[in-house]
């Protein structure tokens, strides 16, 4: 698992016919309280566990698992991670929490057609994903994660609660699914997805300083050119309504 800086390591999403997500261990390693970053598509758990230990990881280090959303590439195997670190709390923010928690799980599968495919190809049965969370987020916090600070930005649009976690001192951000590389950006179709919405939250991180870009998909950037995520939403404006 490479590492990016000394408080940040990525574990590369594993795509096989449907993508899995990135994840990352955000937290200086000699604070033994660090946070994973989103979990990853349903199958993946194991990957990411053994992941997480290859780099030298106590797993009891994992103190919780921060969700920038729920799709299901990212949430699927949540259920699997937890079974291993049961003590890790669950945060994300409220607007998605509250649907999970009341069972409603139209943001995990995002249409109704997708949902019927995904219960067939991997079993899943209504209810899997019912989970109690721990902290609701609101978007304006910034959390002590490890002895580094994030801030947490609300950037719904993709879904509606989409988080981005922004590290203001190294310029750092995880944007989860809201802007990619080679100036691509999430999907705005799916349920509770919103294209103007999108817009709004691309400005708002167009006003963040990045250096290092990682996003939920794809490549990762270590020099993010200047402007870029500007760049980037003046390219999509014209399709966000
Ligand atoms: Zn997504
Ligand atoms: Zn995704």
């Amino acid at each position: 698992m490479p590492k990016i800086t000394e408080e940040v390591f990525y574990i590369p999403g594993q795509d096989e016919f449907m993508p899995d997500a990135h994840a990352y261990v955000l937290g200086k390693p000699s604070s033994k309280n660090l946070s994973l970053i989103d979990a990853g598509l349903t199958g993946k758990g194991n990957y990411k566990i053994q992941s997480i230990q290859k780099a030298g990881i106590e797993l009891s280090a994992i103190k919780r698992i921060i969700m920038t959303h729920t799709h299901l590439d990212h949430i699927g195997c949540l259920a699997e991670i937890q079974k291993q670190i049961p003590w890790a709390e669950l945060w994300m923010h409220q607007l998605e929490a509250d649907l999970l928690e009341q069972g409603d799980e139209r943001t995990v599968y995002g249409m109704d057609m997708f949902r019927g495919f995904c219960e067939e190809q991997f079993g899943l049965k209504p209810g899997a994903f019912k989970f109690k969370v721990n902290q609701k987020l609101k978007g304006g916090e910034t959390l002590d994660l490890g002895d580094t600070a994030w801030e947490v930005i609300h950037i719904p649009g993709h879904s509606m609660g989409s988080i981005g976690l922004y590290h203001r001192p190294m310029k750092i951000l995880i944007p989860g699914d809201v802007v990619y590389a080679d100036h691509a950006i999430g999907r705005f179709d799916l349920y509770g997805a919103d294209g103007p919405e999108l817009k709004k939250s691309l400005m708002r991180l167009a006003e963040l300083e990045v250096d290092i870009l990682l996003p939920g998909h794809n490549q990762i950037v270590k020099d993010l050119p200047k402007g870029y995520i500007l760049k980037t939403a003046k390219q999509w404006e014209p399709h966000l309504g």
